[in-house]
């Protein structure tokens, strides 16, 4: 839809916007790589930005910011009740996700603490299409679970399924058979699944699940996160929405869900978050907790130059070009490392570009975790740092043993109007020389194993000597070349 054609016929993403603003970005050389990560007990969440090229670890607050935003938060008005600035944002939400009713947070997770706390009981199941780190924690903490009802063939590696974070329907309903309705506080809906490689669902099957809530009378919640690009890859994917604009995709897919909650370091490139609803018991439950735990009901914890930043920004989620941008640059990613022969996760989703690491490095086995592996592997080669999204972000069971991750993934998240596309071609470089050298990278593992959250905070330590060979071999192929 936003894609501009070439003469030459050349298949690339056009940036839609200039750069105004720069920041400059180091990239050491291999040595001082190695000497950052190893000071990082090979985790690269404990490197600093001093030592990385190009960060993608993530698209969470590193969005671009637009000068509509910036200047917005030039006028925030600092009030602790009552902030007009609070009350633009609340416009937005009203026109844009069609809810009446809003409630900030500070952030994406801290939305799934009150909605957790407020309506999750000890021994409740909640199914979803997918678990996202941070909700399944706060679930665990109210001593219930969750139960993943993804479509067939969701997990697999390489497929033309446009919509693999579709929910299984009749999965769904075993499931609320199976646990009775009085054991499910709500069915939630994760826009655009995060952790099998930013997946969409389409609209017919949130519609299904929507006859299913009703059926049973159990609410549907929807994470929000990444509402923008699973909208715009609805449009661009299933053909009844073709002709719609992104706004009425937005707001039909949130008219169908009775909570929504978003992470606003995502859906508007900034910070902060929010959980809104038309019903106001819902609103009733959960208010309360804000100020206990976030901040007034006019702040919710965030400062009011960031709802500022929110107010146009969720306006902005409803331009297609500036949706369309990251969506864009993760398919060029996808499509030219599939084309080194680097296994990819396909079709190509949102939030970033999704490497196959089981199929990259299997000589790793799962509890030596690859994907952990090759985010060093390829912070060593490149700079570029990368998130993983596997067995090391999974978590062990009362009994200490590991739950393997369905999926070995080392993400490369392309925040929003941030690379450029050389950027983006030396991503794809270092990571075709890696896979050359794939039989270089050996395993890791933990020397301090955090109980919670154990990726945040976790150390580890290489199983052999792999990331010095790496280091040699490097300077052997690229000579003096940073
Ligand atoms: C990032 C994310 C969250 C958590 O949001 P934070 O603002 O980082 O706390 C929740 N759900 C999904 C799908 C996300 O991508």
């Amino acid at each position: 839809m936003q894609q501009v054609k070439f003469f030459s016929g050349e298949q690339i993403p056009l940036e839609l916007h200039k750069v105004r603003i720069v920041q400059k970005l180091n990239l050491v050389p291999i040595e001082r790589r190695y000497d950052a990560i190893n000071d990082g007990f090979f985790n690269d969440y404990m490197l600093s930005t001093n030592d990385i090229y190009l960060d993608m670890l993530t698209d969470s607050g590193c969005n671009a910011m637009s000068d509509n935003q910036l200047s917005a938060m030039m006028r925030a008005d600092d009030a602790y009740a009552g902030s007009q600035s609070f009350e633009r944002f609340h416009h937005g939400v009203i026109d844009v996700l069609g809810k009446k009713l809003l409630l900030p947070c500070h952030q994406g997770r801290a939305a799934e603490h009150i909605i957790a706390k407020s309506f999750v009981k000890p021994g409740n199941v909640v199914p979803c299409n997918y678990h996202f780190t941070t909700f399944l924690a706060h679930v665990q903490e109210q001593g219930a679970t969750v139960r993943e009802l993804l479509c067939d063939g969701a997990t697999d590696i390489s497929s033309d399924n446009p919509f693999k974070g579709n929910m299984d329907i009749d999965k769904l309903k075993a499931c609320i058979e199976e646990v009775g309705t009085d054991n499910i506080p709500f069915i939630r809906m994760e826009a655009s699944t995060n952790l099998i490689g930013g997946q969409p669902f389409s609209m017919r099957n949130l519609m299904d699940v929507r006859k299913v809530a009703d059926h049973y009378g159990i609410l549907l919640v929807m994470d929000a996160s990444l509402l923008g690009e699973n909208a715009y890859l609805i449009k661009m994917r299933e053909k009844e929405w073709k002709q719609n604009s992104l706004a009425e995709i937005l707001k039909m897919m949130t008219g169908l869900a009775d909570l929504v909650y978003f992470s606003a370091r995502k859906l508007t490139s900034s910070r902060g978050g929010g959980i809104c609803t038309n019903r106001q018991d819902l609103y009733d439950v959960m208010a309360p907790l804000i100020p206990e735990y976030e901040g007034f009901l006019t702040y919710g914890g965030m400062s009011v130059r960031e709802i500022e930043a929110m107010a146009v920004g969720i306006y902005e989620t409803t331009d297609e070009t500036v949706i369309s941008q990251s969506v864009e640059f993760i398919k060029y990613l996808v499509d030219s490392s599939v084309k080194c022969g680097i296994p990819m996760v396909t079709p190509p989703g949102v939030l970033g570009a999704h490497v196959d690491a089981a199929g990259f490095c299997p000589h790793i086995p799962q509890n030596e975790y690859p994907a952990g592996a090759l985010a060093v592997a390829l912070y060593l080669c490149s700079g570029v740092r990368g998130m993983e999204r596997g067995t090391l972000s999974s978590f062990r069971d009362e009994n200490g043993v590991e739950k393997m991750a369905d999926m070995e993934l080392l993400r490369l998240a392309v925040p929003r109007r941030v690379f450029t596309l050389s950027q983006i071609k030396y991503v794809v470089d270092r990571l075709h020389w890696l896979y050359e050298n794939r039989e270089l990278i050996g395993g890791l593992r933990f020397t301090y194993e955090p109980k919670v959250l154990r990726f945040f905070l976790g150390k580890l330590e290489p199983t052999s000597d792999w990331p010095r060979k790496i280091v040699a071999k490097f300077r052997k192929d690229f000579g003096d070349s940073l």
